[in-house]
């Protein structure tokens, strides 16, 4: 696969119809002609197609376009790495009261369903009749680009369509006390993600991303991505081993330390907190919770 130059993939509202296209150089939109980011995949030549439109001026004001989530409905439930930053380790367990030995000799995988994705701007649904401690974790999400199975560390980037963000919100007591994660983490709005993909091309191999979170302006979360305890090459790699991963495939790939239960006491998230998350190179999505 050749490496093109930066190029922003997006899905967006325009006239009433959902569509996807490339930002243009300038800054404007190009439609692609694929249905979805899903469908466009599938298709023969999209790359050229797309990269040759993301060199162009543009078809569509910015301005005149509503952005959602990249994939707004992902195929798959969302393939998520637990615990995947040292720090973070250490403030999951103490606010679980758990024994932490320092040690992550496996990756923890969970999955967390999406019915849809949230765009940048979009709202966080706080579900305050069943949730209190309402908590954010903005993490770098990566995109498969074709399907693969058995791939080498050393080939994992050539199946990396790209980078978005992903803010992989929380209910905690409801996460803890079903023991399995998947509910907890899995409501409507628990998904924000965007606010486009970039393409894997403009970053290093393995991209080493300064990522932030903010709540209400105030700095959260501050780390960097070459902190993933499992790498993406490493995560790739191994999950390939044993399962298909699909084109379109969502990998969330954990959280830095600085989440609201890692607080004392916790800091969880109420209606009208603003969340944003901010990776180098991508951009920042920013969420309210309602
Ligand atoms: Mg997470």
């Amino acid at each position: 696969m050749e490496w093109i130059r930066l190029m922003k993939l997006i899905t967006f509202l325009y006239n009433g119809r959902e569509r996807v296209g490339v930002i243009g150089k300038g800054g404007n939109v190009t439609p692609l002609a694929s249905e979805s980011l899903n469908a466009m995949l599938e298709e023969k030549g999209w790359r050229e197609d797309a990269e040759e439109k993301a060199g162009s001026a543009g078809t569509i004001p910015f301005s005149a376009v509503k952005l959602l989530a990249p994939i707004p409905v992902p195929r798959q439930d969302i393939i998520c790495l637990g615990i995947n930053y040292m720090e973070h380790a250490e403030e999951s367990a103490r606010y679980k009261k758990e024994a932490f030995g320092g040690e992550r000799p496996f990756a923890v995988y969970f999955s967390k369903r999406v019915n849809r994705a949230v765009e940048d701007g979009g709202y966080i649904e706080s579900h305050s009749d069943l949730a209190d401690s309402l908590d954010y974790e903005c993490e770098l999400a990566v995109v498969i680009g074709k399907e693969c199975r058995n791939v080498a560390k050393e080939e994992v980037r050539e199946y990396i369509l790209g980078y978005t963000i992903l803010n992989d919100v929380s209910a905690r007591e409801i996460q803890t006390r079903h023991k399995q994660w998947y509910f907890g983490k899995s409501m409507d709005g628990f998904t924000p993600m965007g606010p486009w993909i970039v393409t894997a091309d403009e970053f290093s191999f393995p991209p080493k991303l300064a990522i932030q979170s903010y709540v209400n302006g105030e700095l959260r979360q501050d780390s960097n991505t070459e902190k993933l305890i499992f790498g993406i090459d490493h995560v790739i790699s191994e999950l390939s081993a044993g399962m298909t991963l699909k084109a379109g495939t969502v990998i969330a790939t954990g959280t830095p330390a600085g989440a609201g239960m890692g607080f004392v006491p916790p800091r969880f998230l109420k209606p009208g907190d603003v969340v944003s998350c901010k990776i180098e190179g991508i951009g920042t999505l920013t969420n309210t919770v309602r």
